[in-house]
């Protein structure tokens, strides 16, 4: 399938999801996760106007940027950084969504140049232990803790739902981390506005946007992923 088609498909299961949610297809930003496919599947997401990329991983994310010239692409990293690495990165994002623990926050201060680095924290709503993330019980003194933090702006939190078919459980995950969401928005911080809710992929896109996503991570059904042939 060409990317072309797939959007198409993705965007009529957002119009579904959006009028079961009396929400807008407007209100929510498709990303692109090209870190299983290469530089032509990027490209081919690129000019049929899905200008937001993401990857997980530094290395992918300088590979796709080197090859990528186009001043439209909005780029996301959206998988957890080392905090040694984050000077070779955080000067080249518009995103980064895996914000969860104080001394990357203080590393990507510090290398910040100019300017705010856009920020989701990740929530480990699930608890599952193989998954990045804070507790939901420590999310809000890691927001006090970031407000000195000049070149970081929290715009919103991030979660992945556990991998299984339980539809319910998936569910549960992302209203709680819209609640979350919700409670710090309406502290009114300037420096975490908190109006963003990244969640979704492949599998789970529609029940995310029926809980209120904004952003939706897509990798496999939008691009492909030819670890898997697919
Ligand atoms: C790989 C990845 C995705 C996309 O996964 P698909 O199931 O291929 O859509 C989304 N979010 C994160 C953090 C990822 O690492």
């Amino acid at each position: 399938m060409t990317v072309k088609e797939n959007f198409r498909n993705i965007n009529e299961k957002i119009k579904e999801a959006c009028q079961h949610s009396g929400r807008s297809p407007e209100d929510i930003t498709v990303l692109a996760v090209t870190k299983y496919v290469g530089i032509d599947r990027a490209q081919e997401a690129v000019d049929c106007g899905i200008t937001n990329l993401a990857e997980n991983r530094k290395e992918g994310l300088l590979e796709k940027q080197e090859a990528i010239h186009d001043d439209r692409v909005i780029w996301h990293l959206i998988g957890t950084l080392q905090t040694r690495k984050v000077k070779d990165v955080v000067n080249r994002i518009d995103y980064f969504h895996a914000l969860d623990r104080l001394k990357l926050a203080k590393e990507i201060n510090k290398r910040m140049t100019a300017g705010k680095l856009k920020c989701f924290v990740e929530v480990n709503i699930s608890g599952e232990e193989t998954k990045h993330g804070l507790k939901k019980e420590e999310l809000d003194s890691f927001i006090d803790a970031l407000k000195d933090f000049e070149h970081i702006q929290i715009v919103g939190l991030m979660t992945m739902a556990p991998n299984t078919a339980d539809s319910g459980l998936i569910r549960n995950v992302f209203r709680e981390l819209r609640v979350c969401r919700d409670r710090i928005k309406n502290r009114g911080l300037d420096y975490a506005p908190c109006t963003e809710l990244s969640m979704g992929m492949s599998h789970d896109f529609p029940i995310a946007v029926e809980e209120g996503a904004t952003f939706i991570r897509i990798g496999t059904a939008l691009v492909g992923n030819d670890l898997k042939g697919s």
